[in-house]
């Protein structure tokens, strides 16, 4: 590769979208002023990207993973890896992993899926639950807590599998569900053992945690108890070769999402996390900004996100996620300003698309612009959804950014003699 050559991945977090009549039929993207954006598209090479495949919707998680070239339709096999990793669980090759909620019950009945939003303490409970619930029936349970209600676990043994049905009800009112084998598990003992553990595993945390004493403290002071462990979301970690490995580029990462973060940590990124970064809708985008560039001194590749245009696209709210692009574009422009970009190529795009007018992710294609080293720009001169559709790259697949970023960077190996 070219020496001291960088690539950038910088995404706004579903941004893509639909036109809204609202906004006399432009998009959000297509709407809002973005100056630095429409600049990266002017002087760059544009199309689309269909983040896994044309219409298929993507999560964050399969998307990231396409995006750094693996394949979820063959990786994938739940996101519990992701968040044990996210929270420092060494997680390895067929551990089941689960994300977890402190929850409060009466009885099996869910008062509240988030123990009141329990802010302290919960490393007191989780560490007798460990201790409660380290082993159930030769398995391993390894339990660790992470922000709030919120914590993951895994099961380490031979023979487990995550095709088992929730526990979590994911609402409050009713009462929580045991663990069964998934109809069509492809290994329906393993299943069945699997949902017999997490099942004694619930069990006990009820136990331990009911009497525990920073519980009776909650009581006392009119709280909610944090009074059991409620699994989900189980997923089978799987071997996925790190990515500095596969691509020989020192690589770090910088998103606001756990999930995303749990995944750059899994494929040995170097995950670093910036204050102020808060993944809502007042993060400090110029810290990010700040951040991909000092990361860039030491790192041949870096991957970055912003989470914000996600939020407004679920929550209906075209204003919010117009204000999220803005700081999108201030980034952007912060890296244009502040980056060598004639050894540089930095590609901006989404993870998905989340339109406003759904509430959650579609299946659109995402706008993607390259802008920097070794490019053939286009005629493209605004970024967006269509006018990026009519850019030299046309159409491409999320599985193949890396490959054509690499390219870019020079950083690519050729096939063949
Ligand atoms: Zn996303
Ligand atoms: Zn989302």
């Amino acid at each position: 590769m070219t020496p001291g050559s960088k690539g950038i991945i910088f995404i706004g977090d579903g941004m893509g979208g639909r036109p809204l009549p609202e906004l006399s039929g432009k998009t959000t993207l297509e709407a809002q002023d973005t100056p630095s954006l429409d600049l990266a598209a002017r002087e760059g090479e544009c199309g689309l990207m269909d983040p896994i495949a044309p219409g298929r919707p993507a999560g964050s998680d399969t998307a990231h993973m396409a995006l750094l070239g693996y394949d979820p339709l063959e990786y994938y096999r739940g996101r519990g890896p992701f968040e044990a990793r996210g929270v420092g669980i060494a997680v390895q090759p067929g551990d089941v992993a689960f994300r977890c909620n402190f929850a409060t019950v009466e009885g099996r009945k869910v008062v509240d899926r988030r123990a009141g939003r329990i802010k302290a303490g919960t490393d007191e409970l989780a560490a007798a639950v460990s201790q409660g619930a380290g082993e159930i029936g030769g398995v391993q349970c390894i339990f660790e807590p992470s922000v709030e209600h919120r914590a993951a676990l895994v099961l380490r043994a031979e023979g487990l599998s995550h095709q088992i049905t929730e526990v979590d009800p994911h609402e409050a009112g009713v009462d929580y569900w045991d663990a069964k084998p998934e109809q069509d598990a492809e290994d329906p003992d393993a299943a069945q053992r699997t949902a017999a553990i997490i099942n004694e595993f619930v069990r006990r945390t009820r136990e331990i945690l009911d009497k525990h004493p920073v519980n009776q403290a909650r009581r006392e002071r009119g709280e909610l108890p944090a009074n059991i462990v409620l699994p989900r979301g189980a997923g089978t970690a799987m071997h996925l070769q790190p990515l500095e490995e596969r691509y020989g580029l020192r690589s770090a990462m910088i998103v606001e999402v756990d999930l995303v973060r749990g995944l750059g940590e899994y494929l040995k990124m170097d995950v670093v996390r910036v204050p102020g970064a808060t993944g809502g809708q007042d993060t400090d985008e110029i810290a990010i900004a700040k951040a991909v560039v000092a990361a860039l001194g030491d790192h041949d590749f870096v991957l970055a996100n912003i989470k914000a245009p996600d939020l407004g696209g679920h929550d209906g709210d075209y204003q919010a996620k117009m204000e999220a692009i803005a700081k999108v574009d201030r980034a952007v422009g912060y890296l244009l300003d502040n980056m060598d970009f004639s050894a540089a190529t930095v590609a901006i795009t989404a993870d998905h698309s989340t339109p406003v007018s759904v509430g959650d992710h579609s299946g659109d294609p995402v706008p993607i612009a390259f802008y920097g080293m070794g490019l053939r720009p286009d005629d493209v001169q605004t970024y967006g959804e269509r006018p990026c559709a009519k850019g030299g790259i046309g159409r491409m697949r999320g599985m193949d950014l890396m490959n054509v970023l690499s390219n870019y960077i020079a950083a690519s190996e050729k096939f063949g003699a």
